[in-house]
C-alpha cells in the first residue's frame, strides 16, 4: 500500500473520490460508528480514527456541527475539542508511548485542510526518526497495526480513562 502524504493531508485522500462527501458529518450520524471508525462520542464533538493513518493511532477531533472555522463554532464545542483533544493526547501516550505527539487543525485549503468546511483536529503519536523514514522510501510508508486492530484499542482506552 503506498501513502504520499504529509500528516495534513489525509482528509483529502479520504475526500477526493467523492467530491460532496463529507466525511466527519457522515461520522456524526449514530449507529456506524465501527464502520466509520469513530472511537468516542462526546456533547458536541467525537473522536474518530483516520482511516489512511499517517501513523498508527492517528486520531482526529471533529464537531458533530459543519462547521468551517474555530472561531465560527461554539464556545463550548471549542472546549470540548481542546477536552477530547487532551483526552486524546493521553490515551495514545499510554497506548502506544510514543516519542511524541503532532496536534493541529488545518482551516481553509490553503492551510492544508483536505475537507476544509468541517473543522477536526488531528492527534498523531510520532516516533524518532518516522518522517526520515518516510523520506527515506519517497512516500511509501508501512502502517504497522491494522485499522480494526487500532479501534479496538483506543476505543477501549479512550472510554477507559478518567476525564
Ligand atoms: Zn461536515
Amino acid at each position: 500500500m503506498t501513502h504520499l502524504w504529509t500528516p495534513w493531508r489525509s482528509a483529502y485522500i479520504q475526500g477526493k473520490h467523492a467530491k460532496d462527501r463529507c466525511i466527519f458529518c457522515e461520522a456524526a450520524q449514530p449507529n456506524r460508528d465501527e464502520e466509520n471508525l469513530v472511537i468516542y462520542r462526546g456533547e458536541a464533538c467525537f473522536a474518530m480514527l483516520n482511516r489512511y493513518p499517517y501513523t498508527s493511532g492517528h486520531l482526529m477531533i471533529a464537531p458533530y456541527e459543519h462547521v468551517a472555522r474555530l472561531s465560527l463554532a461554539k464556545e463550548a464545542t471549542a472546549m470540548e475539542i481542546m477536552r477530547l483533544t487532551r483526552r486524546a493526547e493521553s490515551v495514545l501516550q499510554q497506548v502506544y508511548q510514543p516519542d511524541g505527539l503532532n496536534l493541529g487543525m488545518n482551516l481553509g485549503e490553503a492551510a492544508g485542510a483536505g475537507i476544509e468546511q468541517h473543522i477536526h483536529m488531528h492527534v498523531l503519536p510520532r516516533w524518532v526518526g518516522d518522517a526520515n523514514f518516510m523520506s527515506t522510501v519517497a512516500g511509501t510508508r508501512v502502517i504497522p497495526e491494522a485499522l480494526p486492530d487500532t479501534y479496538a484499542k483506543l476505543k477501549r482506552a479512550f472510554s477507559e480513562l478518567q476525564p
